[in-house]
């Protein structure tokens, strides 16, 4: 399975030349198995360059959604795919507490932007899962709920023997009751060989941000330590993090196992 990294950064895209190596767009993961088949995480700006990339053909595609928050579905309407005729697009939203799985196009409603769903020429289909384990052609997909306000979802995906976890917006160590414990994510993440998750925080940001629905980067490196997950990405970097303040925690974090990463717009992995 192959992982590129379309949008890395939480929150709201950050232009500028203080982030222009890790990136400023919202996050974004395509999936590739060793067939070609394709499975694209989240919907932030980092979507917009993978829908260029991906005109070259008319393939079906599925978009899997973590939850709804705008940086997470906000590409969406730059998505050219969607614009083209011949294309036929499966939604599948996260696991929200409210459950508005329409959002994603209710966003284009006329107020917020011009174009309407109606006017998108790809057959798009919104389909909520009710099962926590599915397959999906190449994919095997687990998930479980986010610690984040209105929660969402997080997804273990196994394709080719190998596993992944996609762990975005979420808060190991809430204030209040947590959706999923931290026994349940030692669980859930446990000898993965690749692990994306949150790391939108530092100690310097608490307690401020607490209960904000994200984690400290030190949380997701013992997390994935106990876990004996393979490789840990850090995502969701939090919009004030420079690219000097990135190599600086890559640096911190070098040399451990597992091998820690900071997520980069463009990165490639194969697991
Ligand atoms: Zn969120």
């Amino acid at each position: 399975m192959q992982i590129k990294f379309y949008g890395v950064r939480g929150s709201i895209p950050t232009p500028g030349v203080d982030t222009q190596r890790y990136g400023g767009n919202t996050p974004c993961v395509l999936l590739t198995s060793q067939n070609g088949q394709r499975l694209i995480l989240d919907s932030g700006t980092g979507i917009r360059l993978l829908g260029q990339e991906l005109l070259a053909d008319t393939a079906d595609l599925v978009l899997l959604l973590s939850h709804n928050h705008w940086d997470h579905i906000q590409g969406f309407p730059f998505f050219a795919p969607a614009y083209q005729a011949e294309r036929s697009i499966r939604i599948i939203p996260g696991n929200t507490l409210n459950g508005q799985h329409q959002a994603i196009l209710q966003q284009m409603s006329g107020e917020f932007f011009p174009v309407a769903p109606e006017q998108l020429a790809a057959t798009i289909r919104i389909t909520p899962v009710i099962e926590d384990q599915w397959q999906l052609g190449d994919f095997q997909i687990q998930r479980c709920r986010l610690n984040h306000p209105g929660s969402g979802s997080a997804y273990r995906i196994t394709a080719d023997g190998q596993t992944l976890a996609y762990v975005t917006d979420n808060e190991l160590f809430p204030p209040e009751q947590e959706l999923t414990s931290r026994g349940q994510w030692l669980e859930f993440v446990e000898g993965v060989d690749v692990l994306i998750h949150d790391g939108q925080y530092l100690e310097a940001d608490m307690p401020t941000k607490l209960g904000w629905g994200h984690s400290l980067v030190s949380q997701a490196v013992v997390l994935a330590k106990e876990a004996q997950v393979k490789k840990l990405v850090i995502f969701s970097h939090d919009p004030d993090r420079s690219d000097q303040q990135l190599d600086q925690l890559a640096l911190q974090f070098s040399g451990q196992q597992p091998e820690v990463l900071m997520a980069r717009e463009g990165m490639e992995l194969w697991c």
